[in-house]
């Protein structure tokens, strides 16, 4: 037996771990679909990496565990019958042909995921954007981050994280708003809980209708009514300028402040007003407002509790607005911080995955327009934002979009009222789905089924929530005749006719491109955005293959750009990338969620994570030991609830919205407000008989943002 080793990069959640895999093999390192795998593969760690400094979760440690022929798509299929890869991208092909020659691009759709690789979001992108002319390519990340982006393009010009991880430790004060990050982001919380042990003056707050695992380090928690943050971000300005807290100095590098300040007041102008709209104890609101004014090494961490509101981006910009106020950003240890949901939402968002976005951070204005035209050498690029998530499939459903192209993500499961995406899909002309899984509730829908590569075999990068790049490796060959999703894209390009545009022998040729690109024409004369990394435009193969983990924006002329001193970070120049230099404040008036609780649906069905699954759970159910922690479909519901609808522990339930309904294991527990439900997101019905959450979100979105409102929807329950 022999053994090598290498480094790469988790594929779940957004914090992005580094991780030591090594691979014994038996006799050859290659497998296929008749054979059993020839080899091994043990993960660990990566000590040297900056994220997670050799820790991983549970749901990292059993990666390769998922790893396995079992479930896997082995070969193309046209119709269902199992076919090659010639047949499979002809058949696209001549489909995207006819359906664009027909009705026009806007005809056609991509809907993409944090899943990808960087590279493989590019060139769908390229081909989409660029190519085929229409901006109908959105991702599964507008159901996760994308409030978050439209507050830091509000706030600071662009999409941009302020912070690092070593904010969140090096922070006086830090509060997690939104994010049960025990779950959510697991080793994030272990430094967290590790600087707190060390450092035990570290105040922590958590803001979250539920007590969550979070809490178990918390020094203050407030379980706020659902959906009311912005009230208390705006009763926290309120009182810091009440308090004499504001900082004048830091003003002067910001435009806005008086109208923010007038919505604040407005919408909770006291302690009193704001512990009343957020329903919570008037002393803790007084305790957390008097801790973060009297804090300058401040740390607000956001999450998706924030982010999946109709609010989502007015909440965003309510927590920004505070540290504008007191100058608490680009200094150590004192940032607003969006915690990102998925592995790769953040490079997605880097090459223009969003449909209301260029590649390399740049915008629909004819500027950017003509600046991405010529880079690409297109005369077709789409000149206006297309459609976002839940109004791109909305448009399936009324059959303006006649194809669709869905690579590495499950939307029969994860998009609100998801019967409705059924019903989309089924009724769909011509449905492309790209996954390394053979079985999902959305690849029962395709009429062509394309193999894609998994973890352990695809290679290329991904960026985690602190704007920090880093390798997924190649550790194995492919299976069956899976292949990279930057390779299949590329084949549909040329078969297209776009064959010199996209002339790529590999994932380097495309993140060398994607690096030149975020360099063009990126200056101070043109227009100077941070998303730049056009160190990196020269790469041979072996530098990309050993590509240390760095962020952006990376030095043009130093490579070493771990963020020491104020100086050193975003924004410590007080240089912010909107069209003044200035940060902005955003005015925030304070709404509760769309839809109201009313006699029929008198519950607030809350949704989200738990510890040791992923998203649809198609690769984690794999591993065995990460289905014992929650084994099946449940719902949280406080002890006096469960007794008002006669519902016993442990008993079955059928919850229903007006969108649809499942039914689900009862746990009665006090951790879940009175008057609300919590029920996980990750069962599907191939899985489950039970039903899935999905079918019974509504289908509300933030105005801004496109977000779904995934964590507020009117619900009833009763025993099943
Ligand atoms: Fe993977 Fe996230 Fe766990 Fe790190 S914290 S090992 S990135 S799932």
């Amino acid at each position: 037996m022999s053994s090598y080793e290498r480094k790469t990069t988790c594929a779940y959640c957004g914090v992005g771990c580094g991780i030591k895999a090594v691979v014994s093999h038996t006799d050859i390192p290659s497998r296929n679909e008749d054979s059993t795998p020839s080899f091994q593969i043990t993960v660990s760690g990566d000590e040297d990496h900056p994220a997670n400094y050799g820790r991983l979760c549970g749901k990292g440690s059993a990666l390769a565990e998922t790893a396995i022929p079992e479930g896997r798509l082995l070969q193309p299929r046209v119709n269902g019958q199992v076919t090659d890869w010639n047949t499979a991208i002809g058949t696209v092909v001549e489909r995207f042909k006819a359906i664009k020659d027909e009705h026009g691009p806007e005809a056609i759709a991509f809907y993409l995921s944090g899943q990808l690789l960087t590279e493989d979001y590019y060139v769908a992108n390229k081909l989409m954007k660029g190519f085929i002319g229409s901006s109908n390519v959105d991702t599964n990340s507008r159901l996760c981050m994308s409030s978050a982006v439209s507050a830091h393009k509000r706030a600071f010009g662009e999409d941009v994280v302020p912070g690092c991880y070593d904010d969140l430790e090096q922070a006086d004060l830090l509060i997690l708003t939104g994010s049960n990050t025990a779950w959510c982001h697991p080793v994030l919380f272990q430094r967290i809980r590790a600087a707190k042990a060390s450092r035990p003056e570290l105040k922590i707050v958590v803001i979250d209708p539920r007590r969550t695992a979070t809490c178990d380090i918390a020094d203050l928690h407030l379980a706020l009514a659902p959906g009311t943050d912005s009230f208390l971000f705006n009763g926290l300005l309120s009182y810091l300028h009440t308090q004499g807290k504001i900082n004048q100095d830091f003003l002067s590098a910001t435009e806005g402040f008086d109208a923010a300040l007038a919505s604040a007041r407005q919408s909770a102008p006291d302690i009193r007003q704001t512990a009343l709209a957020c329903d919570v104890d008037e002393q803790l609101v007084k305790q957390f407002f008097d801790w973060f004014a009297d804090t300058d090494k401040t740390v607000t961490a956001f999450s998706q509790g924030i982010n999946q509101s109709s609010r989502g981006s007015d909440k965003g910009n309510s927590i920004i607005n505070c540290h504008l106020a007191t100058g608490r950003i680009g200094k150590p240890g004192a940032t607003p911080f969006s915690l990102t949901g998925q592995p790769n939402a953040m490079g997605g968002r880097e090459v223009g995955g969003l449909a209301n976005q260029l590649a390399a951070h740049m915008d629909f204005t004819p500027e950017d327009i003509d600046r991405v035209s010529r880079f690409w050498a297109t005369d077709t690029l789409a000149t206006a934002p297309g459609l976002k998530a839940v109004d791109l499939f909305r448009a399936v459903r009324e059959k303006k979009i006649k194809a669709i192209w869905i690579m590495a993500t499950n939307p029969v499961v994860s998009l609100p009222d998801a019967n409705q995406i059924k019903a989309a899909l089924s009724d769909c002309d011509f449905v492309v789905v790209s996954d390394c899984i053979a079985e999902t509730d959305t690849t029962a829908f395709a009429d062509v089924l394309l193999p894609s590569e998994g973890w352990s075999e695809k290679d290329g990068t991904v960026t985690n929530s602190e704007r920090r790049i880093s390798r997924q490796r190649r550790l194995v060959d492919s299976i069956g005749k899976a292949k990279p999703d930057w390779w299949i894209i590329t084949q549909v390009a040329r078969g297209l006719g776009f064959g010199d545009a996209f002339d790529y022998g590999s994932a380097r040729d495309i993140f060398v491109e994607h690096a030149r690109l975020s360099g063009f024409e990126n200056n101070v004369q043109h227009h100077r955005r941070a998303f730049d990394i056009s160190l990196y435009d020269a790469l041979s193969e072996s530098e990309y293959d050993d590509l240390a983990p760095f962020q952006w924006p990376a030095p043009r002329n130093n490579a070493v750009n771990k963020p020491e001193t104020t100086s050193d970070r975003l924004f410590g120049d007080q240089f912010f990338y909107t069209t003044s230099g200035k940060a902005q404040f955003v005015p925030v008036l304070s709404e509760g969620p769309h839809n109201s609780l009313n006699s029929e649906y008198p519950l607030a069905l809350n949704t989200g994570r738990i510890r040791d699954q992923w998203h649809t759970m198609t690769r984690t159910s794999l591993a065995r030991r990460l289905n014992e922690h929650k084994p099946e479909p449940f719902v949280e519901i406080h002890p006096d609830d469960a007794v008002k609808y006669g519902l016993e522990p442990g008993s079955l339930a059928t919850v229903t919205s007006a969108f649809g309904s499942m039914i689900a294991r009862v746990e009665v527990t006090d951790t879940t407000r009175q008057g609300s439900l919590f029920v996980p997101m990750h069962w599907t019905e191939q899985m489950s008989s039970a039903g899935r959450v999905g079918a019974l979100v509504n289908p509300v979105v933030d105005p801004v943002s496109g977000q779904p409102e995934s964590k507020f929807t009117p619900a009833r329950i009763q025993p099943y």
